[in-house]
């Protein structure tokens, strides 16, 4: 069925309240464990259906956000979802108190039982009031980003309006953009500092009245972290700094000697080449040929994924009017269909929807066997190998979109992974210290991080900008406000996908058929036996970073970048 032919029809949430309390009932006084698993199934059925009209909603907004149906329908998902996530709370506290608990575990996956612990852990009662002043904190800090008016260039601009004078060929330009822009920060410097402080204070509060030592232990529990702590993602770092952040150095050096700079300072990091980035080559139609012609290529399950996609049109990624900024894949369960949604605007953005975004709706493709929508994606950390590896997976076809900029595309792949690793370094790290001392004043905050630059980012030259020289870079990375911890998510998924880029180029069938194996599993698994399922290193074991970075420092140097 074609995604225009999906039904919405709103829930009612009374109704859905009624019958999900009655089913709740049955789900605690079966008296066999078959029984109970027949209720459960019950359960997940009224839950896919609220799942499927809220995801439908969201997506439909999001491609016309003109379209008035849809605008109301948004209001009303905004207003009710937290009751209908309320009412989700209530099954997993029956599931956590089953005396079946075991056969659960067993049917369902121990992950399951785990997030149901979690999110019961990671709520009471008692801190409701404090959860939506975090939420509103949050929205505070979205509402000041976005109030941003830069006058530029004759015409008043937002910040990501200033995103192409920033990478400007010309370096003066990037200079006064980059001026005008952390500009911004520097006059907000105060608001931005107390914003943070009290969500620092706020979590601190929550963390103490659910009895966790520091926000630290409810970080991980939030972001669903069951099988690693804070220990274990400690030695990751510092593997990172032995092995990556040199790799890293070396190459920002050669980008200051192809961009013949004297030095290379924080206007220039962003921009790789004077002859301009990588770019696709061929309209839309093309790119969506030549992704048929690549998935069709790679696997046979590609091949029938990527039809599929097509076929029912799920994916949305041509820019139009009143349709909603940036890109997203999801999933719709009762048509068992995952979704694309992009805006191409010809850039080598346009290829990563394809690979990434069509990575996630890969693994979701792959294990729609699951019913249960806790576990349909797995956990951050794991749900971006697939897209992340994907990226990498599908080098070989690179040549059909860039043509004669595909070894450019690939040196910037492959360099912009490197070079990112160690920066999400910096805003875990910093947040552990932030969250274990909740009590720091802003200035040792701003120190703190500016000592984490120096250390896993020793490029890092903000000469003409004393504002980012005492530590502020961090006021534009909207997840150590809004998401606390999630950050290190994308440093784990990115260094199992380059075990996959390795493994891949030297074993194409073996490499495939891992690859497929953790697709299989969808989010039944946690991160550390997803990693084992792909036959990849854990990334918290010594030797999973020196695994790797040999083999990539090598391709990195056989690449002659000043003639690219
Ligand atoms: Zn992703």
């Amino acid at each position: 069925m074609k995604f225009s032919d999906y039904k919405y029809e709103r829930p009612i949430y009374e109704e859905v309240k009624k019958e999900f309390i009655s089913i709740i009932d049955n789900i605690n006084n079966s008296c066999t464990y078959e029984e109970q698993k027949e209720n459960i199934k019950n359960l997940n059925i009224l839950r896919n259906n609220v799942e499927t009209m809220a995801t439908l909603s969201s997506i439909r907004h999001s491609i016309n956000t003109l379209d008035e149906f849809y605008e109301k329908e948004r209001e009303y998902w905004d207003e009710y979802s937290p009751l209908y996530e309320e009412l989700n709370s209530l099954f997993y506290k029956s599931v956590i108190n089953s005396k079946f608990k075991d056969n659960i575990a067993k049917d369902f996956g121990k992950q399951f039982i785990d997030i149901a612990d979690y999110s019961l852990k990671s709520f009471s009662s008692e801190i409701i009031k404090d959860l939506q002043e975090e939420n509103k904190l949050c929205s505070k800090y979205t509402k000041l980003l976005a109030s941003a008016k830069i006058d530029f260039e004759g015409e008043e601009r937002n910040l990501s309006g200033m995103g192409k004078f920033m990478s400007s060929t010309d370096r003066d330009v990037r200079i006064k953009a980059s001026n005008a822009y952390y500009n911004f920060f520097k006059e907000n410097e105060e608001q931005f500092d107390d914003i943070f402080d009290q969500l620092v204070k706020i979590r601190t509060t929550i963390a103490k009245k659910l009895n966790f030592d520091s926000f630290v232990e409810l970080g991980y529990i939030r972001m669903m972290r069951t099988d690693y702590n804070a220990e274990m993602v400690k030695n990751f770092r510092s593997q990172v700094l032995k092995y990556i952040v040199p790799v890293a150095s070396k190459l920002y050096k050669r980008q200051e000697e192809r961009l013949g700079l004297d030095k290379l300072t924080y206007v220039d990091e962003g921009f790789e080449f004077l002859s301009g980035n990588a770019t696709p080559k061929g309209s839309s139609e093309y790119i969506m040929e030549s992704g048929k012609k690549m998935y069709s290529e790679l696997s046979k399950e590609t091949k029938e994924f990527f039809d599929f996609m097509m076929e029912n049109e799920l994916m949305d990624l041509v820019t139009k009017k009143g349709k909603a900024a940036g890109g997203y894949c999801t999933y719709i369960p009762n048509y068992k269909a995952p979704f694309i949604f992009s805006n191409f605007n010809q850039t080598s953005d346009d290829i990563d929807v394809l690979t990434h975004e069509a990575g996630h709706a890969f693994q979701l493709y792959m294990s729609t066997w699951i019913d249960m929508p806790e576990i349909n994606f797995p956990t951050f950390e794991s749900c971006e190998i697939h897209s992340m590896s994907m990226e990498f997976i599908t080098w070989p076809w690179m040549d059909l979109f860039f043509k004669e900029d595909t070894e450019k595309y690939k040196f910037i792949h492959l360099g912009s992974a490197i070079k990112f690793i160690p920066y999400g370094i910096v805003v875990d790290e910093f947040q552990h210290y932030i969250y274990e001392n909740p009590n720091m004043t802003k200035e040792e905050r701003k120190n703190i991080w500016r000592e984490l630059e120096k250390k896993y980012l020793p490029h890092k030259n903000y000469e003409g900008c004393d504002f980012l020289e005492k530590g502020t870079w961090w006021f534009k990375q909207g997840h150590i406000f809004k998401n606390p911890f999630y950050y290190i998510d994308y440093t784990l998924a990115q260094i199992c996908s380059l075990q996959f880029w390795k493994k891949i180029r030297e074993d194409k069938e073996n490499g495939w058929k891992d690859y497929l194996d953790i697709c299989k599993v969808g989010g039944t698994k946690s991160f550390l036996e997803i990693v084992k399922i792909g036959n990849l290193i854990s990334p918290f074991e010594d030797g999973c970073v020196e695994s790797v970075i040999g083999t990539i420092e090598n391709w990195l140097d056989n690449v002659d970048d000043k003639s690219l």
